[in-house]
């Protein structure tokens, strides 16, 4: 099974695709993850990242398309895995399409975590807190400020995919307002009915 998770910085796409991993047994590709271990590890492309990511901006759609084609294939990607915060542009919703058909795989779903924007901000100040009350780095792109012009490249770069995979005959969307359970369920139930 290979899915797309997508929704606006905050949507809850980090906590569903844990769960489908645990459920499904298939990794979770999150191109986020994958960029802050780069930083972290000081790499090429950690350094070209770093000051994109801190201000909200995203990082280049040739960087992280090459991270992906590279990550997809691994062996634990052969049974299917799931994108958390890719693509982010049409670009780069092209260029899986092809890194796919290249591989003679397909996509199976792309999944929508529809929410409302003002509790958005709020959710990403309380994983700050959380972070630090746990003693926890916090990300340095979780903050007010910042969170604003990630919801500002969302909606001018990754709101356009909406559109794209309707078109494609794609999309399911889910209620990302309801409770964590709730969403899994919907999640899992949008699965059964495309594997079927
Ligand atoms: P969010 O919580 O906003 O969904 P992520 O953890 O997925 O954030 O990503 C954090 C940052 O990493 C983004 O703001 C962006 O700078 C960069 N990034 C992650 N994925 C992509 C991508 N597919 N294209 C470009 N930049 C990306």
């Amino acid at each position: 099974m290979r899915l797309i998770l997508l929704g606006p910085p905050g949507a809850g796409k980090g906590t569903q695709a844990q769960r489908l991993v645990e459920k499904h047994g298939i990794p979770q590709l999150s191109t986020g993850d994958m960029l802050r271990a780069a930083v972290k590890a000081e790499t090429e492309v950690g350094k070209r990242a770093k000051a994109v990511m801190d201000a909200g901006e995203l990082v280049s759609d040739e960087i992280v398309n090459a991270i992906v084609a590279e990550r997809i294939d691994q062996d634990d990607c052969a049974r299917g895995f799931i994108l958390d915060g890719y693509p982010r542009t049409l670009v780069q919703a092209d260029a899986v399409a092809d890194m796919l058909a290249e591989r003679g795989m397909f996509l199976d779903v792309v999944i929508e975590l529809v929410v409302d924007d003002k509790a958005l901000v709020g959710r990403i100040l309380k994983r700050a807190e959380e972070a630090r009350a746990a003693g926890q780095p916090v990300r340095k792109d979780d903050n007010a400020e910042v969170f604003d012009e990630r919801l500002r490249e969302y909606y001018k770069k990754t709101a356009p995919l909406i559109g794209y995979y309707y078109a494609n005959d794609l999309l399911q969307q889910v209620d990302g307002m309801a409770a964590m359970d709730d969403v899994t369920a919907q999640i899992e139930e949008i699965i059964a009915a495309t594997l079927r």
